[in-house]
Parts: structure tokens; sequence; C-alpha cells
């Protein structure tokens, strides 16, 4: 995991660069600010999934 440091757009706050599935993504450690550079490439990793509701 690397982090910039007060990169933040939202808060200047850390900012950390990791990892999952879905490929990398930064998060702000302090406000949760999500951004994933390459957005284009994966699936849409939260779209909700539709349930049938019994
Ligand atoms: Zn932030």
């Amino acid at each position: 995991m690397t982090l910039y440091l007060k990169a933040c757009p939202r808060c200047h706050g850390d900012i950390a660069l990791d990892d999952d599935q879905f490929g990398r993504y930064m998060e702000c450690l302090q406000c949760g600010f999500l951004v994933r550079p390459k957005a284009e490439d994966t699936p849409s990793p939260v779209a909700p999934r539709k349930t049938a509701a019994a």
C-alpha cells in the first residue's frame, strides 16, 4: 500500500493506494473519498445487485 499525503481533492487528507479483485483504487483515509484510476477497465464494482424480494 502506498500513501499519498494530503492528496485528497475533497478534504486534503491522506490517500492510500491499494488494490482489490477489481483493480487499483485510491481511498482517502479521512473522508472515504474513493478514486478508481482505471474505472473504464472495470465493471461497476458497486453495482446494486437486484435480489428477488421474497
Ligand atoms: Zn478526503
